[in-house]
């Protein structure tokens, strides 16, 4: 029973995801919230903070309803619910990855009572696909005769680490990826980053505010320009120096993510060169990705970003990937 919501770019309010503000909307005005809500989606898109918002909506003294942007109410009841401190909005966070059997049964005791003061009682469960098998049998023992007046929310990015008799018993709604538009206003906005590092860090992000937080602050922007740079003379100079790009990459795991995204926005802009100049992302680089744009072939940078997006699937499942990385340079190396 812990928020440990520390992500680097601190969310208040829910962004795009319009249709998600509808549905939700609706249910609250219908009275027919299900005891069961399932929030899909990537990372760094407002799932979880959507989940708290649609907690207070459902329980405001003033009925003030969810919407995109933000959303001002000062009653009692959506004070605490903001603050933390309800009794009746129970969240449970993954600690380490993990979601153990511990964190679902210390709920029961309080489930078998009556909420404390809230129309509507809330379990949050953020990240609910780190929950162990254990942790989900004890959840779907629970879902399978679900306590008055209570709504579970899970939050979950791969769906198939569910358990397709979880995801059944719940009402399963998809979230998007954030706009670029409202990725880069809100990192102008909040953060005061310039338009110009926004924009390309926003079309990076490939829609999501976590990607967009490792990248927003200038060491990681000046990283950005120092990968792009090495990926440069990889084009010029003999196969071998690939590998050391790999190996540089490896130097720091923490942003191999990061690396990898960057390494994707680099190819894609040789790709979209061909055809259209004026729409590359990296475009403090156009003339390196120009003399690139001569060097390789469309089917080859096509199979380059296959093997970046297979890794990154890898990434998250914990594999060891340092083979792959070498291979992925040595095919950046060889294709040129
Ligand atoms: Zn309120």
């Amino acid at each position: 029973m812990k928020n440990s919501d520390n992500k680097e770019l601190q969310v208040d309010a829910i962004i795009d995801q319009e249709h998600v503000v509808d549905i939700l909307n609706r249910l609250i005005f219908n009275n027919t919230v299900p005891h069961a809500l399932l929030f899909s989606g990537i990372q760094g898109i407002g799932k979880r903070i959507c989940a708290k918002l649609f907690a207070m909506s459902c329980n405001c003294f003033n009925n003030i309803q969810l919407s995109s942007g933000d959303r001002f109410c000062e009653c009692k009841s959506c004070k605490k619910i903001k603050h933390g401190v309800s009794p009746d909005v129970i969240e449970i966070s993954a600690s380490n990855s993990v979601i153990k059997i511990d964190a679902i049964r210390d709920i029961l005791e309080i489930l078998a009572l009556k909420p404390f003061e809230a129309r509507l009682r809330f379990v949050l469960i953020y990240e609910a696909d780190n929950m162990t098998p254990q942790a989900c049998n004890a959840l779907l023992k629970i879902l399978e005769e679900p306590p008055e007046q209570t709504c579970f929310i899970l939050t979950a990015v791969n769906l198939s680490d569910l358990p397709a008799t979880i995801i059944s018993r719940c009402r399963h709604i998809r979230f998007a990826p954030l706009k670029d538009k409202s990725i880069a206003c809100f990192l102008t906005d909040k953060y005061g980053v310039s338009e110009n590092e926004a924009d390309i860090i926003s079309k990076i992000a490939e829609g999501s505010l976590d990607n967009a937080a490792m990248l927003k602050d200038k060491k990681s922007f000046d990283y950005r320009a120092r990968l792009i740079f090495e990926l440069e003379k990889i084009t010029l100079t003999p196969i071998f120096t690939s590998l050391f790009l790999a190996e540089f990459l490896f130097s720091d795991k923490k942003i191999l993510k990061d690396s990898l995204k960057i390494i994707k926005s680099w190819i894609r802009d040789i790709m979209i060169f061909q055809l259209e100049p004026d729409r590359i992302i990296n475009f403090d680089f156009k003339s390196g990705i120009e003399t690139a744009a001569t060097i390789y072939d469309k089917k080859s940078l096509y199979s380059i970003i296959i093997m970046i997006e297979t890794i990154e699937k890898k990434l998250s499942s914990g594999i060891n990937i340092r083979l792959a990385i070498e291979n992925l340079f040595l095919k950046i190396g060889i294709c040129r």
